[in-house]
């Protein structure tokens, strides 16, 4: 019995992390971390929030295949390092990736079997009033990440499931309720019951 694959994507202060964190409050779930050439924003740890490497240490690891999927995102590479995914899922648990939308789309082709889950905002005007009420990027990166976000939402559609997120709690149980509803799924339950089959 193999783990399922959960993407979670959606623009820049969507509130994705947010509700990563909330979800892997009380479930089973393995949450990837991944490897970015990004700088350490306050309060980051290396380990936890990414792997903080050098454009040399990346490109290294991606001629080394270390790599699920990797994407550039608004001048900075991020990557999902393949090996510790792969390890979970063999065990059998389920495994959530919170990435954009490029490498989403390069493990949607090379594991066809996972959810795509979209986090989508209510409105442009409440993602940069969330953007500018972080308070870590400049005008400039917020100004970028908009214009990026105006992109990423015409993706969506690729999904197989869009939450938007107007109200957090509303967000966290609407994603709560696609993993149990993908437990139920008669293939993964036939998977597990001999007695089904
Ligand atoms: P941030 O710089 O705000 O932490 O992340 C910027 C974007 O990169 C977010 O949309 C985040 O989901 C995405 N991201 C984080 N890790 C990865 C990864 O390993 N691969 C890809 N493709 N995107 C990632």
């Amino acid at each position: 019995m193999t783990g399922k694959l959960y993407v979670i994507s959606g623009p820049s202060g969507v509130g994705k992390g947010t509700v990563v964190s909330k979800i892997m409050k009380n479930n089973n779930l393995f949450l990837s971390v991944s490897a970015t050439t990004r700088s350490k924003r306050e309060g980051e740890v290396e380990g936890i929030n990414y792997y903080f490497k050098t454009h040399n240490e990346f490109e290294d690891m991606i001629k080394n295949n270390e790599f699920l999927e990797w994407a550039r995102f608004c001048e900075n590479s991020y990557g999902t390092p393949v090996k510790p995914v792969k390890d979970k899922l063999n065990d059998g648990i389920d495994v959530i990736l919170e990435i954009e939308i490029q490498g989403a789309m390069q493990v949607k082709k090379n594991m066809p079997e996972c959810v795509m889950i979209f986090i989508a905002p209510p409105s442009f005007d409440e993602l940069e009033k969330r953007l500018k009420g972080r308070g870590t990027e400049t005008k400039e990166v917020i100004d970028l990440r908009i214009a990026t976000a105006k992109e990423e939402v015409k993706v969506a559609k690729n999904y197989d499931y869009i939450v938007v997120n107007d109200n957090i709690e509303e967000a966290v149980s609407d994603v709560l309720s696609i993993i149990k509803a993908e437990k139920c799924k008669k293939e993964r339950v036939i998977e597990q019951m001999e007695v089904l089959r």
